[in-house]
């Protein structure tokens, strides 16, 4: 058996939280197996190992119970089955904001609202169909509006359907869409590929729009389809042209492309969204104040608002119940870090990042005092790994205080860079960014569709993340020394903002 500084008993902790054992012997029995271990660690390594750069006793009391107690996922469950989906603007996200606030409070952890004002676009009635031809007698579409799209007529959008892959495709077709549906087809098929074809959802009808386009149709990003379509959110310029756009389930975006093959295709599609006045809502902010540098701040976050479909267990109802975990485990501790750790709980990530922006303008003064910032983000999933984005050094700086993630899975650092939606507005304060990486292989099977529900969530997978999140977070906020803030992003030159090769970038 491999001997370790911190040797977390996992595989017991799990035991215990499938619920075979109540928590009160779990405290102990951890304690001894993890003393044990400790112990035999510096006779056996033979070499003088230096002594950890951490406290074991913290990350015990910080993995343990994240482990072992539910907590997380009892939060999740709160959120998705108590409050269920929260779009931006509805009474719904107003409730969750409540929750968090005396779930904060319950805690002990010091929380408050600052405002945010949100788009409020709500989802009516909303069908298609591919029309009855000589080739076919016809087929319902399983589709949802993306957020943000106006409605069609009362009676109805019908036109014939223009298929492309690509937005470049689509700017060679020319004027040959105009009062057509474009259908935006693609072959998303696992998780990476979500940002090289996100583009298609987000800026594709405005495009197509512009070309003279009278609607759109979009092949849902997704991994997996039990003819589920994905919504998302679709951005129309301001004073620009707009078009009915609706996502439709993969079945149905195949179902398309085999009967253009054969000739021409028309579909009706009936959408009744509307777009009210901007509504008040608020970002929930949570703190537990640093006993050494309290003015420097280490900020850990997700987002608050979901979908209107599904109940945002995986998104992102998971990300809120780890950082409020983390900060209610640090909270506890004996002795608080050396530096503040702030939770924000982000509103509007979906569909504005209004919460982000407000956040970012509120607290500009003190953005240079933000040393590292964090936003869980990718779903429930097992942590995989930490990731970094900050100047030379930071990986020498915070590996010495990974080892206690080794038996979670996480002890090793994430190819990918940190980041998050809602800490993009922080970019150019060069605040560093740290995550959790989590299994997200499955996350694109369910996002941002009616299944995202409480019970695609595992609790132990979650409880594994929460204790990554926890002592990620502790860590940060612990070591000597700070990141060094990485490099400002480059500054567009000239004219022409983005160069026909970025433009066509991969
Ligand atoms: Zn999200």
């Amino acid at each position: 058996m491999p001997v370790a500084t911190f040797v977390l008993p996992a595989s017991l902790a799990l035991q215990l939280l499938s619920g075979a054992a109540p928590a009160k012997p779990a405290a102990p029995a951890a304690t001894a197996v993890s003393a044990t271990g400790a112990k035999a660690a510096a006779p056996a390594t033979g070499a003088k190992a230096a002594a950890p750069a951490y406290s074991q006793a913290v990350a015990e009391k910080l993995i343990g119970p994240a482990l072992t107690e539910g907590q997380a996922y009892a939060r999740l469950a709160e959120l998705t089955d108590g409050i269920g989906p929260r779009l931006s603007g509805s009474e719904a996200a107003e409730a969750a904001v409540q929750w968090a606030l005396r779930s904060f409070k319950a805690d002990g952890v010091k929380a408050w609202t600052e405002p945010v004002k949100v788009p409020r676009w709500v989802r009516g009635e909303e069908r298609g169909e591919v029309l009855a031809s000589e080739r076919t007698r016809g087929h319902p579409l399983s589709l949802l509006a993306l957020g943000g799209s106006p409605p069609t007529a009362p009676e109805g959008l019908t036109a014939e359907v223009v298929e492309v892959t690509s937005l470049e495709e689509l700017a060679a077709l020319g004027g040959a869409v105009k009062g057509k549906i474009v259908f935006f087809n693609h072959t998303m098929s696992v998780a990476a590929d979500y940002g090289r074809f996100a583009g298609l959802r987000g800026r594709g009808p405005a495009v197509a729009a512009k070309a003279g386009a009278v609607g759109a149709l979009v092949r849902s990003l997704a991994t997996a389809s039990l003819r589920t379509p994905h919504t998302g959110s679709t951005r129309f310029e301001d004073g620009g042209p707009r078009i009915p756009a609706a996502s439709i389930a993969t079945e149905d975006a195949d179902l398309l492309h085999r009967m253009l093959a054969g000739g021409a295709v028309r579909v009706k599609v009936v959408l009744g969204s509307s777009e009210l006045p901007d509504a008040d809502s608020h970002n929930v902010i949570a703190e537990v104040r640093g006993r050494e540098k309290p003015q420097e701040i280490v900020l850990i976050s997700a987002h608050l608002d979901s979908w209107d479909v599904g109940t945002g267990a995986h998104d992102d109802g998971a990300g809120v119940v780890m950082v409020m975990e983390a900060a209610r485990l640090i909270a506890k501790l004996p002795q608080a870090p050396r530096r503040t750790v702030r939770v924000v709980l982000f509103m509007n990530e979906e569909n504005g990042l209004r919460g982000a922006r407000a956040y970012a303008e509120a607290h500009a003064a003190e953005l240079p005092r933000h040393v590292a910032a964090m936003e869980m983000d990718a779903g429930g999933g097992r942590p995989l790994g930490v990731s970094l984005r900050a100047g030379a050094g930071g990986q020498e700086l915070v590996r010495p205080w990974l080892k206690p993630l080794v038996a979670l899975g996480a002890g090793t650092f994430s190819a990918r860079e940190a980041g998050g939606a809602d800490l993009s507005p922080m970019v150019s304060a060069r605040v560093p960014f740290f995550g959790v990486e989590v299994d997200s292989s499955r996350y694109f099977d369910v996002h941002h569709t009616m299944a995202d529900t409480l019970d695609k969530v595992d609790p132990q997978d979650l409880a594994r993340s929460t204790a990554a999140t926890a002592w990620a977070t502790y860590a940060l906020a612990e070591m000597p020394g700070l990141l060094v803030r990485p490099e400002p992003p480059p500054v567009p030159s000239g004219p022409p903002a983005v160069s026909p090769a970025k433009a066509s970038g991969h």
